[in-house]
């Protein structure tokens, strides 16, 4: 319940502006964003690829301005060529959100957000890299994999993601199992009527399984992306009888930053996404509602200010 109530503080302005105004909580947000401008994420992602891989997110999502879309172009690409620049382009890509991109725009959104993503694909392309286009909540599905479809045409190394609580994705894991796929796994981060997604933690966590099950036995490039050290160990057992460099293993920044040292340490592919930019505050909200621990510090900060 607590999870979902943060889910749609996630979407509320008043609550924006009451979280954004109070200082004790940048400590907090600080922890899982690595800082407002492209410097700041440049220096985490440089620290990062000593010994793992990285994909930058530039932070934004639900723009209803085209002007504002064309923004986060600009700004993957400007990350881009720095990171070419940098010489990280073998170790660092982008992650965007298709709904930053146009998508959620009243007319041709689907559109404008594949034209937006394609310049961003020419930019990862320019300089060594790929792009993973986020997974967002289920009224965006069926778009966004027909927008990854668009862009594996001509752009063959684009990754998506699937999510598990979602009843359809066993069979969308089987259609994108194929060679040359790069497919990332997560439960989900959004909250989803029982129409569509398993509500249960079990129920969820028995889709993922079944889902990893299916990447794993195909012929694409599984990323796993949890935190949860049961789905890693099932994940490491499924991955036994591939090459340690046809996978990977992908966690937030800022969360569980112990077990990510450790799959690196035992040479195992770990890739950590970066999220940075002054729009913090739908992921950060999003992040609290994982764990009872972090809305505990949350509301100590917000009744000391
Ligand atoms: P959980 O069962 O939630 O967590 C397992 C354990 O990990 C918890 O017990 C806790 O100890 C720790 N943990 C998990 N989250 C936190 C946290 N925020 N703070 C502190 N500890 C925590 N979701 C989408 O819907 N679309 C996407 O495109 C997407 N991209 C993602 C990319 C990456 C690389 C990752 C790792 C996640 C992404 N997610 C995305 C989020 C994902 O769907 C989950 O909401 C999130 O990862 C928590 O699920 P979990 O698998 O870690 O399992």
């Amino acid at each position: 319940m607590l999870r979902s109530a943060l889910i749609a503080a996630s979407r509320s302005a008043g609550c924006r502006t009451a979280v954004e105004r109070t200082p004790l909580l940048r400590p907090i947000v600080d922890r899982f964003v690595a800082g407002s401008d492209v410097d700041s994420a440049l220096r985490v992602a440089s620290q990062l690829a000593v010994d793992r891989m990285v994909t930058l997110d530039h932070l934004g999502e639900d723009t209803l301005d085209r002007a504002q879309a064309e923004q986060t172009v600009e700004a993957y690409r400007t990350v881009l060529a720095r990171l070419a620049r940098e010489g990280l382009g073998e170790r660092a890509e982008v992650s965007v959100k298709l709904s930053a991109l146009g998508q959620a725009l009243p007319v041709d959104g689907d559109k404008i957000a594949l034209e937006n993503t394609r310049r961003i694909c020419e930019a990862a392309a320019a300089a060594g890299t790929t792009v993973t286009v986020d997974m967002e909540d289920h009224t965006t599905t069926d778009s966004t994999l027909s927008i990854v479809r668009a862009l594996r045409a001509d752009f063959p190394g684009t990754g998506t993601v699937l999510q598990a609580y979602l009843k359809r994705t066993e069979a969308d894991c089987a259609d994108f199992a194929g060679a040359g796929s790069r497919i990332r796994l997560c439960k989900g981060a959004y909250d989803e009527p029982a129409s569509v997604a398993y509500r249960d933690r079990s129920e969820v966590d028995a889709s993922y399984v079944r889902c990893l099950r299916v990447l794993m036995n195909g012929d694409g490039y599984p990323m796993v992306a949890t935190h949860d050290t049961r789905l890693i160990e099932i994940a490491e057992h499924l991955a036994a009888g591939r090459k340690r460099d046809s996978y990977e293993f992908q966690m937030l920044y800022g969360v569980r930053p112990q077990v990510q040292d450790e799959l690196a340490a035992r040479g195992l592919r770990m890739r950590v996404y970066v999220p940075y930019g002054t729009e913090w505050y739908p992921y950060f909200m999003r992040r609290l509602g994982e764990r009872p621990a972090n809305v505990g510090f949350f509301l100590q900060a917000l009744v000391r200010r």
